[in-house]
Protein backbone atom coordinates (compact mmCIF):
# COMPACT_ATOMS: atom_id res chain seq x y z
CA UNK A 1 0.00 0.00 0.00
CA UNK A 2 1.60 3.57 -1.18
CA UNK A 3 0.19 7.11 -0.18
CA UNK A 4 1.59 10.05 -1.10
CA UNK A 5 -0.64 12.43 1.02
CA UNK A 6 1.92 14.44 2.89
CA UNK A 7 4.91 17.34 2.21
CA UNK A 8 5.99 16.61 5.75
CA UNK A 9 6.20 13.51 7.72
CA UNK A 10 7.68 13.80 11.40
CA UNK A 11 8.56 10.54 13.47
CA UNK A 12 7.86 10.72 17.06
CA UNK A 13 5.44 12.51 19.32
CA UNK A 14 8.19 14.14 22.35
CA UNK A 15 8.60 17.68 22.32
CA UNK A 16 10.84 17.97 19.42
CA UNK A 17 8.43 16.36 16.94
CA UNK A 18 5.65 18.53 18.11
CA UNK A 19 7.87 21.76 17.96
CA UNK A 20 8.53 20.63 14.22
CA UNK A 21 5.10 19.32 13.50
CA UNK A 22 3.59 22.71 14.73
CA UNK A 23 6.26 24.73 12.39
CA UNK A 24 6.00 22.74 8.97
CA UNK A 25 2.35 23.45 9.64
CA UNK A 26 3.07 27.31 10.07
CA UNK A 27 5.12 27.22 7.48
CA UNK A 28 2.54 25.73 5.00
CA UNK A 29 3.50 22.35 5.04
CA UNK A 30 0.40 19.35 5.55
CA UNK A 31 1.81 17.24 8.36
CA UNK A 32 1.69 13.68 9.19
CA UNK A 33 2.84 12.82 12.67
CA UNK A 34 3.60 9.27 13.34
CA UNK A 35 3.82 8.36 17.51
CA UNK A 36 4.86 4.62 18.32
CA UNK A 37 3.16 5.44 21.49
CA UNK A 38 -0.98 4.84 22.32
CA UNK A 39 -2.81 8.02 22.71
CA UNK A 40 -2.48 7.79 26.33
CA UNK A 41 1.19 7.34 26.15
CA UNK A 42 2.42 9.57 23.84
CA UNK A 43 5.00 12.45 24.55
CA UNK A 44 8.04 10.18 25.06
CA UNK A 45 10.54 11.30 27.47
CA UNK A 46 9.51 15.25 27.35
CA UNK A 47 5.97 14.32 28.71
CA UNK A 48 8.06 13.92 32.39
CA UNK A 49 9.83 17.25 32.01
CA UNK A 50 9.46 20.25 34.42
CA UNK A 51 11.83 22.61 32.53
CA UNK A 52 13.42 24.77 30.17
CA UNK A 53 16.85 26.03 30.31
CA UNK A 54 16.42 30.14 28.34
CA UNK A 55 18.88 32.72 28.39
CA UNK A 56 17.75 35.86 29.19
CA UNK A 57 19.91 39.41 29.89
CA UNK A 58 16.91 40.60 32.45
CA UNK A 59 14.32 39.59 34.46
CA UNK A 60 11.90 37.96 32.53
CA UNK A 61 8.09 36.55 33.67
CA UNK A 62 9.02 33.81 35.77
CA UNK A 63 12.61 34.21 35.24
CA UNK A 64 14.85 35.80 38.00
CA UNK A 65 18.11 38.17 37.48
CA UNK A 66 19.69 37.22 34.10
CA UNK A 67 21.30 34.24 32.27
CA UNK A 68 23.45 35.47 29.37
CA UNK A 69 24.40 33.80 26.57
CA UNK A 70 27.94 33.28 27.55
CA UNK A 71 27.18 31.86 30.83
CA UNK A 72 24.76 29.63 29.10
CA UNK A 73 27.38 28.73 26.81
CA UNK A 74 30.39 28.52 29.54
CA UNK A 75 28.14 26.66 32.06
CA UNK A 76 27.59 24.27 28.84
CA UNK A 77 31.39 24.04 27.80
CA UNK A 78 32.12 22.92 31.67
CA UNK A 79 29.63 20.21 32.07
CA UNK A 80 30.26 18.60 28.53
CA UNK A 81 34.51 18.89 29.17
CA UNK A 82 34.22 20.77 25.75
CA UNK A 83 32.55 18.16 23.48
CA UNK A 84 30.37 19.86 22.26
CA UNK A 85 29.78 21.63 19.33
CA UNK A 86 30.23 25.41 19.68
CA UNK A 87 28.15 26.95 16.78
CA UNK A 88 25.30 24.24 17.23
CA UNK A 89 25.26 24.52 20.99
CA UNK A 90 24.71 28.81 20.91
CA UNK A 91 22.19 28.43 18.00
CA UNK A 92 20.04 26.30 20.49
CA UNK A 93 21.09 28.77 23.41
CA UNK A 94 20.19 31.94 21.94
CA UNK A 95 17.03 30.30 20.13
CA UNK A 96 15.69 29.86 24.56
CA UNK A 97 15.56 33.75 24.49
CA UNK A 98 12.80 33.83 22.56
CA UNK A 99 10.78 30.51 22.01
CA UNK A 100 8.51 30.84 24.95
CA UNK A 101 6.62 33.78 23.51
CA UNK A 102 5.69 30.86 20.73
CA UNK A 103 4.99 28.32 23.06
CA UNK A 104 2.69 30.95 24.66
CA UNK A 105 0.92 31.11 21.28
CA UNK A 106 0.71 27.24 21.28
CA UNK A 107 -1.13 27.42 24.60
CA UNK A 108 1.77 26.36 26.92
CA UNK A 109 1.85 28.60 30.49
CA UNK A 110 5.09 28.58 32.60
CA UNK A 111 5.23 29.02 36.71
CA UNK A 112 7.84 29.88 38.87
CA UNK A 113 10.39 27.57 40.02
CA UNK A 114 9.07 24.95 42.50
CA UNK A 115 10.98 24.42 45.58
CA UNK A 116 13.09 21.83 46.03
CA UNK A 117 14.03 22.43 42.47
CA UNK A 118 18.11 22.40 42.39
CA UNK A 119 17.44 26.63 42.92
CA UNK A 120 16.86 26.60 39.30
CA UNK A 121 14.71 29.72 39.37
CA UNK A 122 17.36 32.27 37.52
CA UNK A 123 17.95 30.11 34.50
CA UNK A 124 14.64 27.28 34.15
CA UNK A 125 11.34 28.13 33.23
CA UNK A 126 8.92 25.74 34.73
CA UNK A 127 5.80 24.57 32.65
CA UNK A 128 2.65 25.18 34.49
CA UNK A 129 1.46 21.05 35.12
CA UNK A 130 5.03 19.62 33.91
CA UNK A 131 5.58 18.29 30.42
CA UNK A 132 2.27 16.24 30.11
CA UNK A 133 0.32 19.87 30.59
CA UNK A 134 2.99 21.50 28.06
CA UNK A 135 2.89 17.84 25.38
CA UNK A 136 -1.43 18.49 25.48
CA UNK A 137 -1.36 21.78 24.29
CA UNK A 138 0.55 21.23 21.47
CA UNK A 139 -1.00 18.03 20.98
CA UNK A 140 -4.21 20.07 20.85
CA UNK A 141 -2.63 22.99 18.70
CA UNK A 142 -1.49 20.99 16.48
CA UNK A 143 -4.63 19.22 15.89
CA UNK A 144 -6.39 22.83 15.63
CA UNK A 145 -3.70 23.59 12.75
CA UNK A 146 -4.89 20.24 11.24
CA UNK A 147 -1.97 18.26 11.33
CA UNK A 148 -2.71 14.27 11.04
CA UNK A 149 -1.67 12.64 13.92
CA UNK A 150 -1.43 8.83 14.01
CA UNK A 151 -1.06 6.77 17.51
CA UNK A 152 0.81 2.98 17.55
CA UNK A 153 2.14 4.24 14.57
CA UNK A 154 5.87 3.10 14.84
CA UNK A 155 7.98 3.66 11.95
CA UNK A 156 10.75 0.67 11.65
CA UNK A 157 12.91 1.87 8.34
CA UNK A 158 12.91 4.49 5.97
CA UNK A 159 13.00 4.65 2.28
CA UNK A 160 16.17 6.75 0.92
CA UNK A 161 17.45 7.68 -1.97
CA UNK A 162 21.73 8.59 -1.78
CA UNK A 163 20.83 10.45 1.29
CA UNK A 164 17.46 11.83 -0.21
CA UNK A 165 14.03 10.95 1.83
CA UNK A 166 11.48 8.94 -0.06
CA UNK A 167 8.71 7.17 2.30
CA UNK A 168 8.07 5.78 5.62
CA UNK A 169 7.82 2.02 6.60
CA UNK A 170 4.97 1.27 9.22
CA UNK A 171 4.64 -2.28 9.19
CA UNK A 172 3.85 -2.73 5.55
CA UNK A 173 2.52 0.17 4.70
CA UNK A 174 4.60 2.68 2.85
CA UNK A 175 4.19 6.64 3.40
CA UNK A 176 5.98 8.98 0.67
CA UNK A 177 6.08 12.53 2.18
CA UNK A 178 7.94 15.39 0.54
CA UNK A 179 10.57 15.81 3.43
CA UNK A 180 10.85 14.01 6.92
CA UNK A 181 11.79 15.11 10.45
CA UNK A 182 12.92 12.56 12.70
CA UNK A 183 12.74 13.20 16.13
CA UNK A 184 12.03 9.61 17.73
CA UNK A 185 14.54 10.20 20.51
CA UNK A 186 17.59 8.15 21.79
CA UNK A 187 17.97 4.42 22.50
CA UNK A 188 17.97 4.09 26.24
CA UNK A 189 14.68 1.82 26.46
CA UNK A 190 15.95 -0.85 23.79
CA UNK A 191 17.81 -3.15 26.67
CA UNK A 192 19.31 -5.54 24.53
CA UNK A 193 21.34 -2.54 23.03
CA UNK A 194 22.09 -0.39 26.08
CA UNK A 195 23.46 -4.15 27.04
CA UNK A 196 25.51 -4.62 24.07
CA UNK A 197 26.60 -0.69 24.68
CA UNK A 198 28.23 -0.92 28.23
CA UNK A 199 29.27 -4.40 27.95
CA UNK A 200 30.17 -6.90 31.04
CA UNK A 201 32.27 -5.81 34.53
CA UNK A 202 33.43 -8.37 36.33
CA UNK A 203 31.77 -10.80 34.57
CA UNK A 204 27.80 -8.80 34.87
CA UNK A 205 26.24 -7.32 32.34
CA UNK A 206 25.81 -3.67 33.35
CA UNK A 207 22.92 -2.49 32.38
CA UNK A 208 20.41 -5.44 33.14
CA UNK A 209 20.28 -3.33 36.10
CA UNK A 210 19.57 0.17 34.84
CA UNK A 211 16.25 1.59 35.09
CA UNK A 212 14.65 3.87 32.31
CA UNK A 213 13.50 6.60 33.88
CA UNK A 214 11.06 7.65 31.22
CA UNK A 215 9.32 6.13 28.13
CA UNK A 216 9.80 2.64 27.22
CA UNK A 217 8.97 3.67 23.42
CA UNK A 218 12.74 4.95 22.31
CA UNK A 219 13.65 1.83 21.27
CA UNK A 220 16.70 3.55 18.55
CA UNK A 221 15.19 1.96 15.58
CA UNK A 222 14.90 4.79 13.58
CA UNK A 223 18.79 5.51 15.44
CA UNK A 224 19.94 2.66 14.23
CA UNK A 225 18.13 2.23 11.02
CA UNK A 226 20.15 5.58 10.04
CA UNK A 227 23.73 4.71 10.99
CA UNK A 228 23.31 1.50 9.10
CA UNK A 229 21.72 3.39 6.09
CA UNK A 230 25.32 5.59 6.36
CA UNK A 231 24.09 8.59 8.25
CA UNK A 232 27.27 9.89 10.29
CA UNK A 233 26.81 9.19 13.74
CA UNK A 234 27.53 11.34 16.69
CA UNK A 235 28.69 10.59 20.01
CA UNK A 236 29.05 7.60 22.25
CA UNK A 237 27.07 5.03 23.08
CA UNK A 238 27.70 4.85 26.44
CA UNK A 239 27.46 8.48 27.16
CA UNK A 240 23.90 9.64 28.83
CA UNK A 241 22.07 11.42 31.06
CA UNK A 242 22.15 9.03 34.20
CA UNK A 243 20.94 10.10 38.03
CA UNK A 244 20.82 7.95 41.04
CA UNK A 245 17.39 6.98 41.49
CA UNK A 246 15.42 4.83 43.86
CA UNK A 247 16.28 1.07 43.28
CA UNK A 248 12.42 0.06 43.75
CA UNK A 249 11.26 2.21 41.10
CA UNK A 250 9.83 0.77 37.81
CA UNK A 251 11.78 -0.47 34.81
CA UNK A 252 10.25 2.30 32.72
CA UNK A 253 8.27 5.73 33.55
CA UNK A 254 9.00 6.09 37.39
CA UNK A 255 9.83 10.02 36.43
CA UNK A 256 10.86 12.76 38.46
CA UNK A 257 9.52 11.59 41.35
CA UNK A 258 11.72 8.66 41.71
CA UNK A 259 15.13 10.69 41.57
CA UNK A 260 16.92 10.41 45.51
CA UNK A 261 18.50 13.77 46.38
CA UNK A 262 19.62 12.74 49.46
CA UNK A 263 23.10 11.67 48.76
CA UNK A 264 25.14 15.41 49.69
CA UNK A 265 23.31 15.22 53.64
CA UNK A 266 25.16 11.56 54.64
CA UNK A 267 26.67 8.99 52.92
CA UNK A 268 26.25 6.48 50.24
CA UNK A 269 27.81 3.22 50.31
CA UNK A 270 28.24 0.07 47.83
CA UNK A 271 26.98 -3.59 48.51
CA UNK A 272 30.17 -4.19 49.90
CA UNK A 273 28.99 -1.41 52.92
CA UNK A 274 31.94 1.15 51.66
CA UNK A 275 31.95 4.15 50.47
CA UNK A 276 33.24 4.88 47.05
CA UNK A 277 32.80 8.78 46.47
CA UNK A 278 32.89 12.23 47.70
CA UNK A 279 29.19 12.97 48.43
CA UNK A 280 29.87 16.19 49.49
CA UNK A 281 32.10 17.51 46.04
CA UNK A 282 30.43 20.32 45.06
CA UNK A 283 26.34 21.34 44.85
CA UNK A 284 23.75 18.65 44.72
CA UNK A 285 22.21 20.51 41.15
CA UNK A 286 25.82 20.07 39.87
CA UNK A 287 26.89 16.35 40.64
CA UNK A 288 23.81 14.38 40.63
CA UNK A 289 23.85 13.68 36.90
CA UNK A 290 27.24 12.25 37.62
CA UNK A 291 25.86 9.38 40.28
CA UNK A 292 23.91 7.28 38.06
CA UNK A 293 27.22 6.70 36.44
CA UNK A 294 29.18 6.20 39.79
CA UNK A 295 26.49 3.37 40.73
CA UNK A 296 26.91 1.70 37.78
CA UNK A 297 30.41 1.19 38.22
CA UNK A 298 29.51 -0.58 41.73
CA UNK A 299 29.04 -4.53 42.00
CA UNK A 300 25.74 -5.41 41.42
CA UNK A 301 25.32 -1.20 40.36
CA UNK A 302 23.49 -0.94 43.83
CA UNK A 303 24.17 1.31 46.62
CA UNK A 304 22.75 2.90 49.11
CA UNK A 305 22.26 6.64 50.55
CA UNK A 306 22.46 6.72 54.41
CA UNK A 307 21.58 9.54 56.31
CA UNK A 308 20.42 10.57 59.81
CA UNK A 309 17.50 12.10 61.93
CA UNK A 310 19.34 15.41 61.27
CA UNK A 311 18.97 15.09 57.18
CA UNK A 312 15.40 14.68 57.58
CA UNK A 313 13.34 17.62 55.99
CA UNK A 314 16.78 18.81 53.87
CA UNK A 315 16.13 17.20 50.49
CA UNK A 316 13.14 16.98 48.64
CA UNK A 317 12.15 13.26 49.59
CA UNK A 318 11.39 10.49 46.51
CA UNK A 319 8.11 9.25 46.07
CA UNK A 320 9.30 6.07 48.48
CA UNK A 321 9.74 6.06 51.96
CA UNK A 322 13.65 5.42 52.72
CA UNK A 323 14.00 2.52 55.36
CA UNK A 324 14.65 3.07 59.09
CA UNK A 325 15.79 2.05 61.80
CA UNK A 326 16.82 2.74 65.10
CA UNK A 327 20.49 1.51 65.13
CA UNK A 328 22.82 1.42 62.46
CA UNK A 329 23.51 -2.47 62.58
CA UNK A 330 19.33 -2.66 62.39
CA UNK A 331 19.41 -0.71 59.48
CA UNK A 332 22.36 -2.85 57.54
CA UNK A 333 19.99 -5.84 58.40
CA UNK A 334 16.99 -4.28 56.57
CA UNK A 335 19.20 -3.29 53.47
CA UNK A 336 20.77 -6.88 53.71
CA UNK A 337 24.48 -5.41 54.10
CA UNK A 338 26.72 -6.78 55.92
CA UNK A 339 26.29 -5.35 59.77
CA UNK A 340 30.02 -4.62 61.36
CA UNK A 341 30.97 -3.39 58.22
CA UNK A 342 28.66 -0.42 57.56
CA UNK A 343 29.54 0.18 61.30
CA UNK A 344 33.28 0.16 60.50
CA UNK A 345 32.58 2.34 57.34
CA UNK A 346 30.50 5.04 59.56
CA UNK A 347 32.72 4.64 62.56
CA UNK A 348 35.91 5.81 59.79
CA UNK A 349 33.89 8.20 58.52
CA UNK A 350 32.47 10.20 61.99
CA UNK A 351 35.75 10.06 63.28
CA UNK A 352 37.41 11.82 59.96
CA UNK A 353 34.95 14.41 60.10
CA UNK A 354 36.25 17.81 61.42
CA UNK A 355 34.47 20.83 63.33
CA UNK A 356 32.69 23.45 61.02
CA UNK A 357 29.87 25.51 60.42
CA UNK A 358 27.03 23.40 58.51
CA UNK A 359 25.44 25.45 55.86
CA UNK A 360 23.96 23.32 52.72
CA UNK A 361 23.29 26.18 51.40
CA UNK A 362 26.89 26.97 50.91
CA UNK A 363 30.24 25.05 49.64
CA UNK A 364 30.61 24.84 54.32
CA UNK A 365 34.17 23.88 55.75
CA UNK A 366 32.04 20.61 56.95
CA UNK A 367 34.90 18.21 55.66
CA UNK A 368 36.94 15.12 56.03
CA UNK A 369 40.62 14.47 57.05
CA UNK A 370 42.40 11.84 56.43
CA UNK A 371 39.18 9.59 54.70
CA UNK A 372 39.89 7.85 51.34
CA UNK A 373 37.58 8.75 49.41
CA UNK A 374 36.69 12.47 51.59
CA UNK A 375 33.59 13.96 52.03
CA UNK A 376 34.79 17.63 50.93
CA UNK A 377 31.37 19.36 52.36
CA UNK A 378 28.51 19.19 54.50
CA UNK A 379 30.32 16.05 56.28
CA UNK A 380 28.93 15.62 59.86
CA UNK A 381 28.81 12.70 61.92
CA UNK A 382 25.79 10.67 61.54
CA UNK A 383 25.20 10.22 65.35
CA UNK A 384 21.47 11.36 65.29
CA UNK A 385 18.96 7.95 65.45
CA UNK A 386 16.53 7.28 63.91
CA UNK A 387 18.87 6.08 60.52
CA UNK A 388 17.48 6.18 56.85
CA UNK A 389 18.76 4.40 53.40
CA UNK A 390 17.51 4.94 50.05
CA UNK A 391 19.13 1.95 47.63
CA UNK A 392 20.14 3.30 44.38
CA UNK A 393 20.24 2.21 41.08
CA UNK A 394 21.24 3.86 37.69
CA UNK A 395 18.51 5.82 36.22
CA UNK A 396 18.98 6.26 32.59
CA UNK A 397 17.36 9.69 31.20
CA UNK A 398 18.57 9.68 28.00
CA UNK A 399 20.87 8.50 25.83
CA UNK A 400 23.56 10.68 23.53
CA UNK A 401 24.59 8.33 20.82
CA UNK A 402 22.84 10.27 17.40
CA UNK A 403 22.77 11.22 14.32
CA UNK A 404 25.08 14.33 12.83
CA UNK A 405 23.71 17.36 12.00
CA UNK A 406 24.01 21.19 10.78
CA UNK A 407 22.75 24.12 11.70
CA UNK A 408 19.49 23.54 9.75
CA UNK A 409 19.14 20.19 11.38
CA UNK A 410 19.79 18.56 8.03
CA UNK A 411 20.96 15.44 8.52
CA UNK A 412 24.65 14.17 7.50
CA UNK A 413 25.50 11.21 4.92
CA UNK A 414 29.24 11.36 4.32
CA UNK A 415 29.67 14.95 5.37
CA UNK A 416 26.93 16.27 2.87
CA UNK A 417 23.34 17.34 4.33
CA UNK A 418 20.45 15.65 3.03
CA UNK A 419 18.51 18.06 1.10
CA UNK A 420 14.79 16.51 3.21
CA UNK A 421 15.70 14.49 5.99
CA UNK A 422 16.09 16.59 9.20
CA UNK A 423 16.56 15.45 12.89
CA UNK A 424 15.80 16.89 16.17
CA UNK A 425 15.91 16.09 20.32
CA UNK A 426 17.43 13.06 21.84
CA UNK A 427 18.13 11.83 18.11
CA UNK A 428 20.98 14.78 17.65
CA UNK A 429 21.22 15.73 20.88
CA UNK A 430 24.49 14.34 21.44
CA UNK A 431 26.11 17.27 18.61
CA UNK A 432 25.81 19.63 21.69
CA UNK A 433 26.09 16.87 24.50
CA UNK A 434 29.10 14.59 23.96
CA UNK A 435 28.77 13.81 27.92
CA UNK A 436 27.22 15.68 30.99
CA UNK A 437 24.06 17.42 31.42
CA UNK A 438 22.87 20.97 32.85
CA UNK A 439 19.08 20.74 33.74
CA UNK A 440 16.68 21.71 31.14
CA UNK A 441 18.68 21.54 27.95
CA UNK A 442 17.28 18.81 26.95
CA UNK A 443 14.01 20.81 26.24
CA UNK A 444 16.44 23.71 24.77
CA UNK A 445 18.12 21.30 22.23
CA UNK A 446 14.70 19.90 21.01
CA UNK A 447 12.66 22.95 21.10
CA UNK A 448 15.71 24.64 18.87
CA UNK A 449 16.51 21.96 16.65
CA UNK A 450 12.67 21.28 16.41
CA UNK A 451 11.54 24.23 15.52
CA UNK A 452 14.55 24.90 12.58
CA UNK A 453 13.97 20.86 11.55
CA UNK A 454 10.00 21.83 11.05
CA UNK A 455 10.56 25.00 8.78
CA UNK A 456 13.39 23.99 6.72
CA UNK A 457 11.16 20.61 6.14
CA UNK A 458 8.28 22.85 5.38
CA UNK A 459 10.77 24.78 2.85
CA UNK A 460 12.23 21.76 1.35
CA UNK A 461 8.76 20.05 0.51
CA UNK A 462 6.89 22.96 -0.86
CA UNK A 463 10.57 24.62 -3.10
CA UNK A 464 10.30 21.12 -3.65
CA UNK A 465 6.63 21.23 -4.97
CA UNK A 466 6.92 24.52 -6.66
CA UNK A 467 10.15 23.32 -8.84
CA UNK A 468 7.56 20.15 -9.75
CA UNK A 469 5.04 22.98 -10.81
CA UNK A 470 7.33 25.28 -13.02
CA UNK A 471 8.74 21.80 -14.54
C1 LIG B 1 12.10 11.76 34.23
C2 LIG B 1 12.65 12.74 33.24
C3 LIG B 1 12.67 14.09 33.55
C4 LIG B 1 13.22 15.01 32.65
N1 LIG B 1 13.16 16.33 32.96
C5 LIG B 1 13.63 17.24 32.08
C6 LIG B 1 13.46 18.64 32.32
O1 LIG B 1 12.82 19.06 33.29
N2 LIG B 1 14.01 19.50 31.42
C7 LIG B 1 14.68 19.06 30.30
O2 LIG B 1 15.18 19.88 29.53
N3 LIG B 1 14.79 17.75 30.02
C8 LIG B 1 14.28 16.84 30.88
N4 LIG B 1 14.36 15.51 30.57
C9 LIG B 1 14.97 15.13 29.28
C10 LIG B 1 13.93 15.37 28.16
O3 LIG B 1 12.85 14.52 28.39
C11 LIG B 1 14.48 15.12 26.77
O4 LIG B 1 15.65 15.82 26.55
C12 LIG B 1 13.43 15.58 25.73
O5 LIG B 1 12.16 15.24 26.13
C13 LIG B 1 13.72 14.96 24.40
O6 LIG B 1 12.64 15.19 23.54
P1 LIG B 1 12.45 14.28 22.26
O7 LIG B 1 11.22 14.77 21.59
O8 LIG B 1 13.71 14.20 21.49
O9 LIG B 1 12.25 12.80 22.83
P2 LIG B 1 10.98 12.13 23.52
O10 LIG B 1 10.18 13.11 24.26
O11 LIG B 1 11.48 10.95 24.27
O12 LIG B 1 10.11 11.66 22.29
C14 LIG B 1 10.49 10.60 21.44
C15 LIG B 1 9.21 10.14 20.76
O13 LIG B 1 9.51 9.27 19.68
C16 LIG B 1 8.57 8.20 19.68
N5 LIG B 1 9.19 7.12 18.92
C17 LIG B 1 10.29 6.40 19.25
N6 LIG B 1 10.57 5.53 18.24
C18 LIG B 1 9.63 5.71 17.29
C19 LIG B 1 9.38 5.10 16.03
N7 LIG B 1 10.16 4.14 15.55
N8 LIG B 1 8.31 5.52 15.31
C20 LIG B 1 7.50 6.49 15.78
N9 LIG B 1 7.70 7.11 16.98
C21 LIG B 1 8.75 6.72 17.71
C22 LIG B 1 8.34 7.93 21.15
O14 LIG B 1 7.15 7.22 21.37
C23 LIG B 1 8.28 9.36 21.69
O15 LIG B 1 6.99 9.90 21.53
C24 LIG B 1 13.77 14.57 31.43
C25 LIG B 1 13.71 13.22 31.08
C26 LIG B 1 13.14 12.30 31.97
C27 LIG B 1 13.08 10.85 31.57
Amino acid sequence: MTKQDYDVIVIGGGNAALCAALTAREGGASVLLLEAAPRAWRGGNSQHTRNLRCMHDAPQDVLTESYPEEEYWQDLKKVTGGLTNEALARLAIRASAHCRDWMRRHGVHFQPSLSGTLQLSRTNAFFLGGGKALLNAYYRSAEALGVHIRYEAPVERLELDHGRFVAVYVGDERIAAKACVVASGGFESNREWMREAWGQINGEWVADNFLIRGTRFNMGVLLKFLLGAGADAIGDPTQSHCVAIDARAPLYDGGICTRVDSVSLGIVVNRNAERFYDEGEDFWPKRYAIWGRLVAGQPGQIAYSVIDAKAIGRFMPPVFPPEKAPTLPELARKLGLDAQMLVRTMAAYNAACRPGSFDHTALDDCATSGLAPPKTHWARPLDTAPYYAYPLRPGITFTYLGVKVDAQAAVHFAGQPSPNLFAAGEIMAGNVLGKGYTAGVGMTIGTAFGRIAGTQAAAAALNQGAARAAA
